[in-house]
C-alpha cells in the first residue's frame, strides 16, 4: 500500500477544513467492504450537505480533485491510492420521512436501514434492497437491485447537488438503466431520494426475511468482496459463465473466485487490488475463449492500475 505524496495543495485542503476533522493519508481499505485500497490524500467523513459543500467549494478554489463515496461497497481501490480529496457521505442519524406511500430518505442512510425502515412502517417496495450493503446515494447512482426488484422501480424523484446548486427532480423512465443512473457521479451528488412505495400486502415482512436468508446461502458474506464483480451479460449469468471457464475457487495471490457464488471475488486475507484486478483480466480472457462473451465490470475502480 502506497501512501505519502507531495501536493501542497492537498495540505491547503487539509489545513482549511480541520474543523470537518479530515484525515491525511487516510487507506481507503478502511473504507471500503473490500478492505482492499492505498491511501486517499485527504479524507472526509460527511454528514451533512453543509459539510458537502464547504469541502466541494475549497476544492474547487483550490483546483483539486474530489471523489465521492458511499459505503464504498462498490469499490476497488488501486494500492497506490488515489491522487483525490475522498468524500465519503456518512450516516449520523437516520433520515427519514413516511408520508402517505412517499418514502423520503437522505442519500447518507444505509439501503439496509432504510428497507427495513420502510416494512416496518407499513410499506412495501424495497424489501429486496434489505441486505444490500450500500448507502441510498450509492443505490441510487448504481440503480442497485436484487431479487427481481430495482431502485428505478421505486425512486420517484431526488434531490441532487449539481454545479454548486441543488434541484429536486422528478425521475424520468431514461434515467436509470442496469446498473447505472444519471444521478451518479461526476454527473451530480445524489442528496435525497423520494420513492413511490405501496401499502404492505401482509407479506413484505416475509419476503424481506426470505431474501436473507437466500443471500446467507448464496453470497460468501464471511469474506470481504464488493458483491458482484461482472454485470449481468444478456440472456445469461456471469456467476455461470465464470463457473463453466473452471474458475471457480481460482486465485491470485489473497483474491480468489468465491467457491460459493463465482461473481463474486473474495479477500481471503491480504489480496491487494492488484490481485483482484489480474484476477479480474484473467476471468474476462478465460470466460472469452471458454464462451465467446466479454464480461464488464460491475464495480468502480478508483484510482491509477
Ligand atoms: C456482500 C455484497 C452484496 C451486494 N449485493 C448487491 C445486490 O444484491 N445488488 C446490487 O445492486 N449491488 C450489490 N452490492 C454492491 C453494492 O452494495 C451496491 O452497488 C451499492 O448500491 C453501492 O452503494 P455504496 O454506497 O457502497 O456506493 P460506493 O461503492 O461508495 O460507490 C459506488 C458508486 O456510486 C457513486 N456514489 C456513491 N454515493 C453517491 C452519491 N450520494 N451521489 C452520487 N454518486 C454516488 C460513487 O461515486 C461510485 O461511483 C453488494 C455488495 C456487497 C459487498
Amino acid at each position: 500500500m502506497e501512501c505519502a505524496k507531495k501536493n501542497s495543495a492537498y495540505d491547503d485542503v487539509f489545513n482549511s477544513l480541520i474543523e470537518l476533522k479530515p484525515k491525511r493519508f487516510e487507506p481507503m481499505s478502511a473504507h471500503t467492504t473490500f478492505r482492499i485500497g492505498g491511501c486517499a490524500e485527504v479524507y472526509f467523513s460527511v454528514d451533512s450537505i453543509s459539510s458537502l459543500t464547504q469541502i466541494i467549494d475549497k476544492c474547487n478554489e483550490l483546483d483539486v480533485p474530489y471523489y465521492i463515496i458511499g459505503n464504498g461497497s462498490n469499490l476497488l481501490v488501486s494500492d497506490k491510492g488515489i491522487d483525490a480529496v475522498i468524500i465519503q457521505l456518512s450516516e449520523s442519524e437516520p433520515c427519514f420521512h413516511i408520508e402517505g406511500e412517499y418514502f423520503t430518505c437522505s442519500a447518507m442512510c444505509l439501503l439496509s436501514r432504510a428497507a427495513r425502515f420502510t416494512v416496518d412502517n407499513g410499506l412495501m417496495g424495497l424489501e429486496w434492497a434489505y441486505g444490500i450493503p450500500g448507502s441510498v446515494g450509492g443505490a441510487v447512482a448504481m440503480n442497485a437491485g436484487a431479487y427481481g426488484g430495482e431502485i428505478k422501480q421505486v425512486l420517484d424523484s431526488v434531490k441532487i447537488l449539481k454545479d454548486g446548486k441543488i434541484y429536486t427532480l422528478k425521475v424520468q423512465e431514461s434515467d436509470l438503466g442496469y446498473r447505472k443512473s444519471e444521478f451518479a457521479f461526476p454527473n451530480c451528488i445524489v442528496l435525497e431520494a423520494v420513492f413511490k412505495l405501496s401499502y404492505d400486502d401482509g407479506f413484505a415482512r416475509e419476503r424481506m426475511h426470505e431474501y436473507t436468508i437466500k443471500r446467507n446461502e448464496k453470497q460468501p458474506l464471511k469474506y470481504p468482496s464488493a458483491g458482484s464483480v461482472f454485470k449481468r451479460p444478456a440472456n445469461n449469468f456471469a456467476g455461470k459463465l465464470i463457473e463453466e471457464a473452471g474458475l471457480k475457487g481460482y486465485s491470485i495471490g489473497g483474491a480468489q473466485v468465491s467457491t460459493l457464488h463465482a461473481n463474486f471475488i473474495v479477500n481471503t486475507g491480504n489480496a491487494t487490488a492488484n490481485n483482484v484486478m489480474e484476477l479480474i483480466q484473467t476471468i474476462k480472457q478465460k470466460v472469452y475463449n471458454n464462451s465467446g462473451i466479454w464480461l464488464e465490470e460491475e464495480l468502480k475502480l478508483l484510482g491509477e492500475f
